[in-house]
């Protein structure tokens, strides 16, 4: 999508702090991290968010899992371990209308968030 930032960045368009890519996936370092590890996993297709998951495109939701667990190893946080969070929505705080998943570890995170 022409106007969509994230898109912008899996083109080149906007740089990012880039940690893996593929065929499906684009991975780079939160611009504003809230923990000592914050990356973010997005679909290189634009996808808006969460809710537009179908059975058609589940399979990209297994594929970034496991590039989520792969990423969290090779960073160290397997140990103490991390949180995935995904916002959708305004009331879920979803600031960027395509779909990603934030990994944040490096620290003890508190629960229940705001
Ligand atoms: O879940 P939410 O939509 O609020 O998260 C968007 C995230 O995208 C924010 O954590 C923000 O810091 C990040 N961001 C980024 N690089 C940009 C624009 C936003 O890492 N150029």
């Amino acid at each position: 999508m022409s106007d969509c930032i994230f898109c912008k960045i899996v083109n080149g368009e906007i740089p990012s702090d880039k940690i893996y890519e593929d065929d499906k996936v684009f991975v780079f370092n939160d611009i504003s991290p809230q923990s000592p590890v914050h990356f973010l996993v997005i679909p290189k297709e634009h996808i808006s968010s969460i809710k537009y998951i179908d059975e058609e495109s589940v399979d990209i939701i297994n594929h970034i899992i496991l590039v989520i667990n792969k990423i969290a190893k090779e960073k160290g946080l397997d140990d103490k371990g991390y949180r995935i969070v995904n916002n959708c929505g305004e009331f879920g705080g979803q600031t960027v209308e395509h779909l990603h998943f934030h990994v944040l570890g490096g620290r003890q995170l508190m629960w229940p968030p705001g």
